[in-house]
């Protein structure tokens, strides 16, 4: 199954900026005016809430940054529908919390305030009352008495039985997907009348039927199933005069404001079907607006708004409200652009055999996005990669849209500090290179990687793909030997002479010494003890890293240092450790080209898979002083624009908020558009 959205999460493992251990960066400095950004909002319970910026924002036209304000406002203007989504009680639920918080005049230094505060700054971190990530109902860490004491308090209004609820076990989880429970009977989510079969449900949708059977309809997409007088089902359609409608009536009002700022013919084209898909709810247009979208390229401007992903469905039927807005990045996207145009060069000029070269290489296209806005099933957790659209007929003949969401990513990195970077770097040369050079190192390595790297070598005449020969490790391999041909062009004067780096010298060391020291020790963290490394991305860096270190063993290329019971790599040549990466990457591309499992997989096996228990037993107790919330969310910066006498924006300004409940309850407020109950 296609991977449509890559988790915030999972970031570490799973997106491809390899060139440095994620946590290991450093600081920010904002580049406009010097002054350190702080990414850290704040952290309780599991979670941390974090800030992003958004750079290259003075570099936009005016118009274009209507469109992207326009767009956000849209996005966020639906934001009421995935707490209705998550949860029928939920605005509800949302709403006497707030008023509470707003509105208790009594101690508030009690523990039981303390944790009341954490239980609301949790409920919205979801968009509801059931763990973003879980799917199970949170607990709150007060008593049912001292609950209600605070609704007397503040008069606020609640019904004793959805108080009640918030205590008890009824609907505690989000999505069920054990069969046992029943797969709608034990979800919590607000996507099917109560008594709603899963059997009556699969029938409904059996009985529908598209006119190009090629060409399926997103049966469900948006709707709510539910019962009528008559005892059937039927759709109650999430549209303008439909359910949701006047939150889908502002989406729409904005977006007709966008329509007018649109870049070009295609983009405004797009944004009209999407209006006429919320004004008439017709499938037909969602997949007429996707196929248009998909087209609309080139805009510096981009979004996605709409019922997306369907997996808070446990039929996988409803798609969960969402939006994001993103702007090109420029920096990024000259960088590739750079690269991707000598790719025949890096071709030509790599350690492979004659006879595993291309003659014409084609850059692999790549796309990173800066982020302005997101909402709905995007925020406060948010992915850091989408690929879109869902519907695969439309991607098989249409193709898709991939973008990495770079200034999420970024942020994700900074906000660990350098503490791990200090605790696990060999000596104060390695600090001063990462600081300087570790965000353009992990930038560049992912360019390389990603257009290069997965462009470059030629597989023999007759041999098959490498899924067939390769099998299981085919995946591993074809990321380590991307990752290995973006190793040998980072410590090579060519990135300096196009422009790309300052010091290619100091940025080749830089991205060594990241690579050795996450590849050897650092990416343990994420491993249990005793396990075995089983994720793809993880097993290349090892496997990179393992073999290096024991083919430079008679050289000392690379030193495994004890000092007072630490363990360290330190890298004592740089230039043999270059030519090794060399015969790595000419083995593998041969690994690859002639179909060669055995050799592959003993590879893979010898150096990527088993973990060395001693010094993984002391990365993990070395890491312990670091303890970060699992989960990461964010807040989004606020976009204010300002108007000239005649109500005409003349400027728009980033304001960042400072705090989570400030910009929670400013949402509440301004975009709160929905009746308490749908
Ligand atoms: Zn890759």
């Amino acid at each position: 199954m296609e991977l449509h959205k890559i988790a915030g999460f999972f970031m570490t493992i799973a997106v491809s900026v390899i060139c440095t251990a994620q946590n290991e960066k450093t600081g920010t400095v904002n580049t406009n005016n010097k002054v350190p950004f702080e990414t850290f909002v704040e952290q309780f319970s599991d979670i941390k809430v974090l800030r992003y910026q958004i750079l290259g924002w003075k570099s936009l036209t005016l118009k274009e940054q209507k469109l992207v304000y326009y767009l956000t406002q849209a996005s966020t203007s639906g934001r009421d529908i995935i707490w209705d989504q998550h949860y029928q009680y939920n605005l509800q639920i949302r709403k006497a919390l707030e008023h509470i918080y707003q509105n208790y005049k009594g101690d508030k230094k009690t523990a039981d305030w303390k944790n009341f505060e954490i239980y609301l700054k949790r409920v919205w971190f979801s968009n509801g009352i059931h763990h973003h990530y879980s799917n199970e109902k949170i607990k709150p860490a007060f008593s049912i008495a001292y609950f209600n004491g605070l609704l007397k308090a503040t008069k606020t209004v609640l019904s004793p039985q959805i108080t009640e609820i918030l205590f008890n076990d009824v609907d505690s989880k989000k999505v069920n997907l054990d069969v046992a429970k029943g797969l709608l009977e034990g979800s919590a989510i607000n996507f099917y009348a109560k008594g709603i079969t899963q059997k009556e449900a699969e029938d409904f949708y059996a009985k529908k039927s598209s006119p190009d059977p090629k060409k399926p309809y997103s049966y469900g997409l948006n709707s709510k199933l539910v019962r009528n007088l008559k005892g059937q089902l039927e759709e109650k359609v999430w549209k303008s005069n439909g359910m949701y409608g006047a939150a889908i009536d502002k989406i729409i009002y904005w977006l007709e404001k966008a329509q007018t700022a649109a870049e070009n013919q295609k983009q405004g084209e797009a944004i009209a079907l999407l209006i006429s898909y919320y004004k008439t709810g017709s499938l037909k247009t969602w997949d007429e607006y996707n196929i248009a979208w998909l087209q609309a390229t080139e805009g510096n401007i981009d979004y996605i708004n709409g019922f997306i992903e369907v997996y808070n469905d446990p039929l996988g039927y409803r798609g969960s409200y969402e939006g994001i807005v993103q702007i090109k990045d420029f920096d990024m996207s000259k960088k590739m652009e750079v690269v991707s145009k000598n790719a025949q060069w890096f071709e030509d000029n790599s350690p492979l055999t004659a006879e595993h070269k291309k003659k014409n290489v084609v850059g692999v296209s790549y796309k990173t996005v800066v982020v302005a806005g997101e909402s709905g099933d995007s925020s406060p957790s948010t992915p850091i990669g989408v690929n879109l659209p869902n519907a695969d007929w439309i991607r098989a003949e249409y193709g898709s849209k991939s973008v990495s969401l770079g200034n999420i990513i970024d942020a994700y990195s900074k906000s660990g500090g350098k503490g791990r970077l200090k605790e696990f770097a060999n000596d104060e040369e390695e600090i001063r290179l990462s600081e300087k050079y570790a965000e353009l190192g992990g930038k560049l390595h992912t360019s390389l990687h990603e257009v290069v790297g997965h462009a470059s070598g030629q597989i023999n005449p007759g041999v098959g793909t490498p899924k067939e020969t390769l099998k299981s490790y085919a995946s591993t391999l074809e990321e380590g030997r991307a990752d290995l041909v973006g190793l040998y062009y980072l410590y090579n004067s060519k990135i300096q002479e196009l422009g790309l780096v300052d010091n290619w010298k100091e940025l080749g060391m830089q991205c060594y010494d990241s690579y050795i020291r996450n590849g050897l020790m650092t990416q343990l963290v994420r491993v249990e003890l005793g396990s075995n490394i089983e994720e793809s991305h993880m097993r290349n860096r090892q496997w990179v890293s393992a073999w290096v270190y024991e083919k430079g063993k008679k050289d000392n290329v690379i030193e495994m240092i004890t000092r007072n019971g630490k363990t360290y790599f330190n890298i004592t040549d740089y230039d043999k450790l270059y030519d090794l990466f060399g015969q790595l990457l000419k083995e593998v591309q041969r690994i690859k080209s002639e179909g060669d499992y055995e050799v592959g997989k003993a590879l893979v096996e010898t150096y990527g898979v088993k973990v060395d228990q001693k010094i993984h037993a002391e990365v993990l107790e070395r890491n312990k002083q670091f303890t970060d919330a699992p989960y990461s969310g964010f807040v989004n910066p606020v976009l204010v624009p300002k108007l000239n006498a005649k109500g005409e924006i003349i400027a728009i300004d980033i304001v960042q908020p400072k705090t989570f409940a400030e910009q929670m309850l400013k949402y509440s407020k301004d975009f709160g558009f929905l009746p308490l109950e749908n």
